[in-house]
């Protein structure tokens, strides 16, 4: 990868006190009109915005942000990415994503940091490891690596872990995808941000869409916060604020917001090199390049748009990562904050046209989007450029609900990521 900064620039601009630093992307001023709007500038919002300009040449387009870009769940979830889901379509969807995670780099020429440590869901119950069998070997028909560990093999690779037979509950196995990792939530948003920026884009923050113009059944623009601004095609990328954004367009989504949290502990020396998530004990944890334990667990079960959690669930979490790994009862807690994440009934997303022309949605990804950034840009872009769903989104369809064509992922998204 080419690297803009050489070290002597680095530090000139460090001498600087950074004032002279290039933005990373233009600050525009938001035009009133535009070929494409989107709603939402985290990574999804982003990423469609840069494929719309890249692969379709669709450049007029603006990101409408209510906040800061990439302040939403990309900036809070915990970075796990996998593509080990049990139904060939989600299965399809997420290791397209993951295939583009593997040259996001250089795509983006900026470091997003994706390091492909492994991903682990330990199996505690004869049942648990029947499931797990049944994924792998549904992930291996796919063409998705996947392979099955004994507590043995899961000892070897995570020597912390207590293995042993006595605990509450005994881990019988894991199913291991050593393609999966983590990555660097910010740098992804800003990578997106940066090469959507250089094609064109224009990225407005602190702008809130308060409403939706649509007229004979059709988009026409949005009210926001900076004015007007008028687009025949509308992607709404909001996550847990999508349900909302819907019903200023008189469309009800089959969507709950939760509150998702997460924590991170003081920094350690390198202790655990990959991901480990167990549903029965119910809790993960990695450990990220700074040192800190990255832990969390499921949503909150009340619904709500405040991006924070109750204390009970931070200290279930913690008692579920000491089961696993005893010796962290040691470790300082350092910080703690939570998101708002847009659930589906099926645990899948809807990504596809909504009943009003030329409004589109991406959401419902619920408690595991960040994995899926790139792939869900890349296949959003291509529905909202064509008016027709990419191959790979047409499954995800907001008909399923009344189909009943449902994609029923409890299972893979596991302890929620
Ligand atoms: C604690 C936590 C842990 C998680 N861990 C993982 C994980 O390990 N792996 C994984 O794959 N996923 C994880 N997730 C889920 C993941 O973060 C999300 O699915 C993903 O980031 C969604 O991306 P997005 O771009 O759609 O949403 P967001 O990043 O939330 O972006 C939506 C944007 O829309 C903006 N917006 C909302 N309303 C308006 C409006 N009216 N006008 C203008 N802008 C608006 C918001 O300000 C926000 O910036 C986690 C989530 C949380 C909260």
């Amino acid at each position: 990868m080419a690297n803009r900064y050489s070290f002597w620039s680095l530090l000139k601009h460090g001498l600087k006190h950074h004032e002279t630093w290039q933005p990373a992307w233009r600050t525009p001023q938001l035009k009133p009109r535009y070929d494409v709007i989107i709603i939402g500038g985290g990574g999804h919002g982003l990423a469609t915005a840069y494929y719309l300009a890249k692969n379709h040449g669709v450049k007029n387009v603006a990101v409408l942000e209510k906040g800061y870009l990439g302040g939403g769940n990309t900036a809070r979830n915990t970075t796990i990415v996998r593509s080990n889901y049990l139904w060939d379509e989600s299965a399809h969807l997420y290791e397209h994503a993951l295939k583009l995670w593997e040259g996001l780099s250089q795509e983006l020429n900026f470091n997003v940091m994706f390091s492909q440590r492994g991903v682990m869901n330990l199996g505690h119950t004869l049942q648990d490891m029947r499931d797990i069998e049944r994924r792998v070997n549904a992930n291996v028909l796919n063409g998705i690596d996947g392979v099955i560990l004994s507590p043995k093999e899961i000892q070897d690779i995570v020597p912390l872990m207590d293995v042993s037979a006595s605990t509450r509950f005994p881990v019988m196995g894991a199913s291991y995808q050593p393609r999966g990792g983590v990555a660097r939530h910010d740098a992804v948003a800003w990578g997106f941000a940066r090469g959507a920026s250089e094609l064109g884009v224009d990225l407005i923050e602190q702008c809130e869409v308060t409403g939706m113009i649509i007229e004979d059944g059709r988009i026409k623009g949005v009210h926001t916060t900076q004015g007007d601004v008028f687009a025949d095609r509308v992607g709404c990328v909001a996550a847990g604020s999508t349900s909302t954004l819907a019903k200023m367009a008189g469309v009800r989504l089959p969507l709950e917001s939760h509150p998702l949290q997460a924590f991170v502990s003081e920094s350690m020396k390198p202790c655990l090199d990959t991901v480990v998530m167990s549903n029965a004990v119910h809790g993960y944890v990695s450990q990220s390049d700074k040192g800190e334990l990255v832990i969390g667990a499921g949503i909150d079960s009340y619904l709500g748009y405040g991006q924070r959690g109750s204390p009970h669930v931070i200290e279930h979490t913690a008692a579920a990562i000491i089961e696993l790994f005893p010796s962290f009862s040691r470790v300082r807690l350092n910080r703690q904050w939570g998101g708002i994440v847009d659930v589906a009934p099926d645990a899948c997303p809807i990504i596809g046209k909504s009943p009003v022309k030329g409004l589109y949605f991406n959401c419902g990804w619920g408690t595991g989007g960040f994995k899926a950034t790139p792939g869900s840009g890349h296949v959003f872009a291509h529905t909202i450029a064509n008016d027709a769903p990419h191959p790979l989104n047409a499954a995800f369809a907001l008909d399923r609900f009344s189909t009943g064509h449902l994609i029923d992922e409890h299972g893979a998204a596991g302890v929620a990521h």
